[in-house]
């Protein structure tokens, strides 16, 4: 006897969707003749980090929606937005209706950076701004930019601090033609920031820019790339790393011909400051006056140690961006170290080793918060084929008929989305976008309770 394969994705960005996908086309050991795949997620709406941690301004990645969007559309795949993992369903719950759950929770959080300070007025988490400007319902809808903030540090010299620095530094205006929410635009005309100052801890071959980033960032007529020379230095090390890496190889280039350009005068700067780590950020009445930094000097094998010498930074704010961490997921075990669940190439496994039969992991819960979008897509290979291989010893749900989650949701009175209520929530800022003042190509909805009203009305 043949039987259905009922599989559960929790996360419906874009490593939740390529995993979909691979299941979808895999080929099933003969004990199973078809397969279902439903993808919940705790946003209302689809696709993540593309909607809610991709910068406004770079349509180009937002792209990718086009690819989510056909797998979504296949009728073998079904959408449940609005269900939290964790509070709404927990994985036992899961089990009695899917034979196995793959988490596709990404990292949403913002690395801890535990140095003096660091909790002081003014003092901003990047992911925490990236979730605002992206209009994400559960961040504030305002942000405190202080009128008289002009100069502002950025920490990390990763591409998020590339994306919090171009936010920073352009003006609301210029932000227009993007997506952004009403709410975000009436609150960065307050920004009154000119001077970004992003510090590396390190040298310029060790950052973690990637190339067309990094070269975009000049791309705005009222910005100027600032390279400072102090700490630009290319040691041993430093030559290893550029022959070992096109890319990094790149991104020096880049760095040496903005280290090389004259400023043209533009309202605002970018400066990019190299072997300055930070050590604390300063205060007076509880809000941020400044950054102080340790000069660091390389040592020959990509890593740096402190020289002793303290720089103080006058900024009024700053914003670290040192890198995401994931959420701790309900019933699974969690390595804190490096914010994932422990896994063996995606099977999940308990602290000590042992299987976590029927669970499994892909994307960023699964390898850590490093690697562009499409390297979800082999990630997610690697997990689906290990799921394919375990397929014969899983314990089938007591419940595998499709209606039976429905079910069981309506039941909860969860007020899930669907695909087609997404398809709605769609159309709708679509159309608000066309109806602005300023026919703009989408106006995000930001409440909760709005999305959820026009996706299910
Ligand atoms: P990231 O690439 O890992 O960069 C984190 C940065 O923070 C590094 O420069 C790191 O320096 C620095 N850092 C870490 N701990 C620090 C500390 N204690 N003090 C000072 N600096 C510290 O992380 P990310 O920027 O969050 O990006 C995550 C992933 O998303 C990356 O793969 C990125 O490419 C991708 N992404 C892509 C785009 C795009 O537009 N294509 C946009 C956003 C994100 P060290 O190297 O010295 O540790």
């Amino acid at each position: 006897m043949t039987r259905h394969l009922r599989v559960a994705v929790v996360g419906a960005g874009p490593a939740g969707v390529y995993a979909s996908d691979i299941l979808t086309k895999a080929a099933l050991p003969d004990t199973f003749d078809s397969v279902s795949v439903d993808i919940l997620d705790s946003d209302p709406t689809p696709f993540g980090l593309i909607r809610y941690g991709v910068a406004p301004d770079h349509p180009r990645i937002k792209e990718i929606i086009k690819a989510l969007y056909r797998v979504m559309g296949n009728e073998d795949i079904r959408f449940f937005g609005n269900v939290d993992y964790g509070t709404d369903l927990k994985l036992d719950h899961l089990k009695r209706f899917y034979d196995a759950v793959i988490f596709a929770t990404g990292a949403r959080r913002d690395r801890q950076l535990d140095i003096p300070g660091i909790d002081l007025r003014g003092s901003f988490g990047g992911a925490d701004f990236v979730s605002w400007y992206d209009g994400h319902p559960d961040a504030p809808r305002d942000w405190d930019f202080a009128p008289h903030a002009e100069s502002v540090a950025v920490i990390g010299v990763g591409n998020v601090g590339l994306d919090v620095a171009r936010m920073l530094a352009k003006t609301a205006d210029e932000l227009l033609v993007t997506d952004i929410p009403d709410n975000v635009h009436r609150c960065l005309k307050a920004n009154a920031t000119q001077d970004v100052h992003i510090f590396a801890r390190r040298g310029p071959a060790q950052v973690k820019f990637t190339p067309m980033e990094l070269r975009e960032l000049s791309h705005s007529d009222t910005i100027d790339v600032i390279v400072h020379p102090e700490g630009f230095e290319l040691d041993e090390g430093s030559m290893d790393a550029i022959r070992a890496s096109k890319s990094q190889k790149l991104v020096v280039d880049v760095l040496q011909n903005y280290l090389a350009k004259e400023p043209t005068g533009a309202d605002h700067r970018i400066h990019i400051h190299f072997c300055q780590n930070p050590v604390e950020v300063l205060g007076e009445d509880g809000q941020v006056v400044g950054l102080r930094t340790e000069i660091t000097e390389l040592d020959g094998t990509g890593n740096v140690r402190g020289t002793g010498e303290f720089v103080d930074w006058p900024v009024q704010a700053v914003y670290r961006t040192i890198g995401y961490y994931s959420d701790n997921l309900s019933g699974l075990p969690f390595d804190q170290v490096h914010g994932v669940v422990p896994n063996d190439g995606g099977r999940v496994i308990e602290i000590d080793g042992s299987p976590l039969p029927g669970t499994y992991v892909t994307g960023w819960i699964k390898r850590g918060p490093v690697g562009l979008i499409g390297h979800t897509k082999s990630d997610a290979a690697e997990t689906i084929r290990l799921l394919m291989e375990d397929l014969d010893d899983l314990v089938p749900p007591e419940h595998p008929e499709p209606d039976a989650f429905v079910r069981h949701l309506d039941s909860q009175g969860i007020e899930y989305t669907t695909w087609a209520g997404w398809e709605k929530l769609n159309e709708h800022e679509l159309q608000l976008g066309l109806s602005h003042a300023h026919e703009r190509e989408r106006v995000k909805v930001v409440p909760r309770e709005d999305m959820v009203r026009v996706a299910r009305s």
